[in-house]
């Protein structure tokens, strides 16, 4: 297909910077044409016909696990546009029709590994159509029994959508770089709660057969990948003017009590680089299963309960999930080999949340522990292997592929370079004037530097050679100019670890006073190879097993289970069973595959009872492990 030239011009000029909130149409963000914005993993050819807005009638049945309705999509296509191309993975598609009723033709293609299979539809003239479909068993979607609740009467659905799992519920064109308005009715039985990853448009209204139907928007233009929905019994308390929490009843307390920074965190987040430009920031407190610690889904952040210590010690997760309503949700990567424009920029940022909340102490620790994790990952990757540059070569951008210690650590600690180079303030006005620009548009990595250079480092060549852009944009390793962790931050956690090779104790009275941090980094630092008796005195003397800090008690269990340490293999295989993050149980299971013979039979034993309890994502990454 021809592009036409009019049809560029109509995107460009139709795209509303700020998003407004529409008044007939609906608002359309331009698609980036260059080759680096190209996203492979879309059927959808944009240029010639795109979506432009979603609009979905679900019921949900829990019975069988499906969504069954219809999805109504605006299309903006050139005006010989035959066709337009929709991704799909797994959904049973019965008809597509014009607005007017009229059947449309279509074809289903050939599904291919990683991307399910294209949706060609025949619109000759029609700019907008009805997908009827159903979705069994859509891997974005879990149905949790009740007893996978923390209430155990109810059943649950959850939705994780990044990177490319919502076109196995949602037939649209599911890039990141293709951003749609959304609206939705959901249909659900009683006493069961919906929420979406938009706003609510009134209260449910009775659907017939004890089932009620709830309304939501999203008049934002988002990557599609966020449109999110949830469902249980769930309730509601507010934080702040503008934030609130959802989650089981049983939950509530205990959630709402962690989270009552929010909106602090909010108005730190402005004061850094601006307005929070979605309106209500609420959250959902999920059951342990979910997959991931969080998931920016706007309005309606997706929350782990594992970040729940008591102590607010883990509320960085939350900084993390807020910061990308900047970065991430308001700028989006184009493509998944920028996927560091998201995550390196949000790690950045939520540092800078928890500088403002909570001082330059935690903040300086909670960037030391990234700073480790990044260095892990270039030792066990090796410096020069392209896995480690930020934006990821052809062959390794694949969805979800990027290394975490890369992609947000790294990513991080670039910007943290280029802050200390230029200077605090006038990095800080930069990166919300960059927000600003390319508000509710996907971006590059060639972008992020050509903007960086036109309006930060405005033709200083000193200034650029001391930046090295793009070194740590599109090599491997650490370039020489990176900022290093205050080496003050763990002064003393690194001292006790050291002593503890000499005298083979850690003073409790020390580890009580220490913050979440200081113990996770000691964890860190013990020596690798300890013995029954060093684990069996380390767990007595410090509680390790029956710490309340999630992220404590992976470390400890970890370090155990790589020592073949027998006692705590309860203690394993109870956390494996209650937690589906990815996070801890991939990294667990690795630990006991890794345990000559020692290790995999209980891997195997454990994992065979747990995995129909894990989201797709986890399932995916432990089966490669133990399968
Ligand atoms: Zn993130």
């Amino acid at each position: 297909m021809r592009l036409l030239a009019s049809f560029l011009l109509l995107l460009a000029g139709a795209c509303s910077p700020l998003g407004d909130t529409p008044q007939t149409a609906a608002i359309v963000s331009p698609i980036l044409t260059t080759e680096d914005a190209k996203d492979p993993f879309t059927f959808a050819q944009p240029e010639v016909a795109r979506v432009t807005h979603v609009a979905l009638n679900l019921a949900l049945d829990f019975d069988t696990q499906t969504v069954a309705g219809s999805a109504t999509l605006d299309i903006l296509a050139a005006d010989d546009a035959d066709t337009v191309i929709l991704d799909s993975n797994g959904l049973e598609i019965s008809g597509i029709t014009d607005e007017g009723g009229a059947p449309l033709a279509f074809t289903v293609g050939d599904a291919v590994e990683g991307k399910g299979s294209p949706v060609t539809v025949s619109i000759d003239g029609t700019r907008q159509i009805t997908v009827v479909y159903s979705a069994r068993n859509a891997e974005a979607l879990q149905w949790l029994a009740p007893q996978q609740t923390a209430g155990g009467k109810h059943p649950y659905l959850l939705s994780q959508g990044q990177p490319t799992l919502n076109r196995t519920w949602i037939p649209t064109q599911d890039s990141p770089g293709i951003r749609q308005t959304w609206e939705a009715r959901i249909i659900a039985p009683e006493p069961l709660t919906v929420v979406m990853s938009g706003l609510v448009m009134g209260e449910p209204v009775a659907a017939g057969d004890g089932k009620r139907a709830f309304t939501f928007k999203m008049d934002k233009p988002v990557a599609p990948y966020l449109i999110a929905i949830a469902a249980g019994d769930i309730v509601f308390k507010e934080l702040g003017p503008r934030s609130g929490v959802w989650t089981e009843p049983v939950m509530l307390e205990r959630a709402a009590n962690e989270l009552t920074d929010t909106e602090k965190m909010i108005d730190a987040a402005e004061k850094l680089y601006g307005p929070y430009r979605w309106g209500r920031y609420d959250m959902i407190v999920l059951p342990p299963s979910f997959p991931y610690g969080g998931m920016e889904n706007p309005v309606m952040t997706f929350l782990t309960p594992t970040f729940i210590a008591g102590d607010k010690s883990l509320t960085g997760l939350v900084a993390h999930e807020l910061a990308h309503s900047w970065s991430g949700n308001l700028v989006t990567n184009a493509n998944w080999a920028d996927s560091w424009l998201n995550e390196g920029t949000t790690s950045y940022f939520e540092n800078r949340i928890i500088e403002e909340l909570y001082g330059a102490r935690r903040a300086n620790q909670e960037a030391a522990l990234s700073f480790a994790e990044m260095e892990k990952t270039l030792a066990e990757e090796g410096v020069t292997n392209p896995i480690t540059q930020l934006h990821l070569p052809p062959d390794l951008a694949i969805p979800d592929g990027g290394a975490s210690g890369i992609i947000y650590d790294k990513g991080a600690v670039f910007l943290r370079t280029v802050e200390t180079i230029v200077g605090r303030e006038k990095f800080d006005a930069w990166l919300e004037s960059w927000f600003d620009r390319h508000a509710f548009q996907p971006a590059t990595s060639a972008m992020f530097l050509a903007d960086m250079r036109e309006n930060l480092v405005k033709g200083d060549a000193a200034l650029e050679a001391k930046l090295m852009l793009d070194e740590w944009v599109y090599q491997p390793g650490l370039p020489s100019n990176a900022v290093r962790p205050d080496p003050a931050a763990f002064a003393e956690v690194d001292a006790a670890a050291a002593a503890y090779a000499a005298s083979g104790t850690v003073d409790p009275a020390a580890w009580a006073k220490w913050t979440a941090a200081e113990r996770q980094r000691l964890l860190a630092k013990l020596p690798r190879e300890l013995n029954d008796q060093q684990l069996a005195a380390l767990d007595r003397e410090l509680g390790l097993s029956k710490t309340g800090n999630n992220e404590v008690l992976f470390l400890w269990l970890e370090l155990a289970l790589e020592n073949r340490y027998d006692p705590a293999v309860p203690a394993a295989e109870k956390f494996l069973s209650t937690v589906g993050r990815r996070k801890f149980v991939a990294p667990l299971f690795e630990a006991l595959m890794e345990q000559g013979a020692w290790g995999p039979p209980i891997a195997k034993r454990i994992y065979a009872k747990t995995r129909p309890t894990y989201h797709a994502v986890t399932q995916g990454t432990v089966d490669k492990l133990v399968m």
